[in-house]
């Protein structure tokens, strides 16, 4: 490995992605992670056609088709199940998504990194720079150097704070229930199907994970309280049956009657920073634009972060990083913003009993590496 040297705080997706897309372009980059271990609470997400790109270059889209499951449609429908609109996926000339189980999806990336290119258990504190380096420290008191430090430390970010003026999460009023179930207990849920249902208050979410064993729901619902963001809130499957129950498609029931266990979420988003980059430190994925699940795009960013800020460090000098991170701000900020700001959007609209913007081709057709070459 030769050039800049990149530390990168959190070994999230965001972060994970961005160490295998620098080490690809030749770019020695190290990941802390703060837990104890990439253990994950059942959760899937929607891979999309702009990050899959990504996957593909970094010769990963075999293993995606493996541990993925690809979808065959996606139907936005009314709570009783009345279909208001769809979107062809896979084959011919529909766009290629897949839903993958989280765990999945770290698994994959980590399975792509040295052993001693990820350390956990290591907590960032604080982050200090000077004309040459920057040094991030641990809450054990040791530090990590390099010519860049990328802050992937998710929503609720350590970093982000030397960067820019800290503003708070916002909270969006509304609760997701989420979790995995064995997909066999639906044996009518059509096979590769994205089922999306939607009664202006309360949204259900539905698609396969792990090459069709398992079926991720997503439930919104208004939150009766304020909540703290979590990944591990359990959540309580009655409450959720109840609020999915009379009125509701028999599909969309038959799945939630199978839940067993699921967890409660408060949904936060931020709103745009303005800068994403300090002279050696960078931002990254949710640390850098947390937005609303409305859009499913919140990791597939994070990914087209990595590969952009990738594709512009290759064969830097460290003098030349601080106007780089000016660049990767340039070419991540606006795109990322308008995802921000869509998924916003689409709780408007389908508040309004409409449809959500989905599979537009500005989302997905969008290829971050050939941006980044642009700006090179
Ligand atoms: C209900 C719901 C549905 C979603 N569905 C989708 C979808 O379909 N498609 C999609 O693309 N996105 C989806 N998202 C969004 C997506 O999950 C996030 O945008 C994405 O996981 C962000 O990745 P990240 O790596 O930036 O942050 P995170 O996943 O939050 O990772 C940050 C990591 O940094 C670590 N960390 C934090 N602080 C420190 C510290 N001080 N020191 C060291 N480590 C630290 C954390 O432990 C964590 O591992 C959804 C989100 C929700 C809530």
């Amino acid at each position: 490995m030769a050039g800049v040297r990149v530390v990168i705080v959190g070994g999230g997706i965001g972060g994970l992605a961005a160490a295998v897309a620098l080490r690809a372009k030749g770019i020695e980059a190290e990941v802390y992670e703060q837990a104890h271990r990439l253990g994950e609470v059942g959760a899937g997400f929607m891979l999309a056609p702009n990050s899959l790109r990504v996957l593909e270059r970094l010769g990963l889209y075999d293993k995606v088709t493996e541990s993925g499951a690809s979808f065959t449609g996606f139907a936005v429908c009314d709570a009783d199940g009345t279909e208001v609109s769809s979107l062809s996926l896979g084959g011919g000339d529909g766009y290629t998504l897949f839903g993958m189980h989280r765990a999945d999806m770290v698994n994959l990336l980590v399975s792509c990194l040295p052993g001693d290119a990820l350390h956990l258990n290591h907590r960032c504190v604080a982050f200090t720079q000077e004309n040459d380096r920057a040094v991030v420290t641990f809450e054990s008191g040791e530090k990590a150097e390099g010519d860049v430090v990328v802050g992937a430390d998710g929503i609720h970010s350590v970093l982000q704070q030397y960067v820019v003026e800290p503003r708070g999460p916002v909270f969006s009023g509304l609760a997701a229930y989420r979790g995995v179930l064995l997909a066999e207990r639906v044996p009518d849920w059509p096979e590769g199907a994205v089922r999306f249902w939607n009664d202006g208050t309360k949204t259900l979410l539905v698609y396969p994970v792990r090459g069709g064993e398992l079926l991720n729901f997503v439930a919104f619902t208004v939150a009766d309280e304020q909540m703290r963001e979590s990944w591990s809130a359990p959540g309580d499957p009655r409450k959720l049956a109840a609020a999915f129950g009379d009125g509701w498609d028999s599909l969309a029931r038959k799945v939630i009657s199978q839940v067993d266990a699921t967890f409660r979420w408060g949904v936060y988003d931020r709103e745009s920073l303005r800068q994403w980059s300090q002279g050696r430190l960078a931002l990254l994925g949710d640390a850098a634009h947390s937005m609303l699940p409305y859009m499913g795009q919140g990791a597939n960013q994070a990914i087209e972060d990595g590969m952009g800020l990738a594709t512009l460090l290759e064969g830097v000098s460290t003098a030349d990083v601080p106007h780089v991170l000016v660049r990767y701000q340039t070419l991540r900020r606006d795109r990322a913003a308008r995802f921000q700001q869509g998924s916003r959007f689409n709780v408007e609209l389908m508040a309004a009993g409409k449809a959500p913007i989905l599979g537009m081709p500005w989302m997905y057709d969008y290829d971050v590496e050939a941006e980044a070459r642009t700006l090179r």
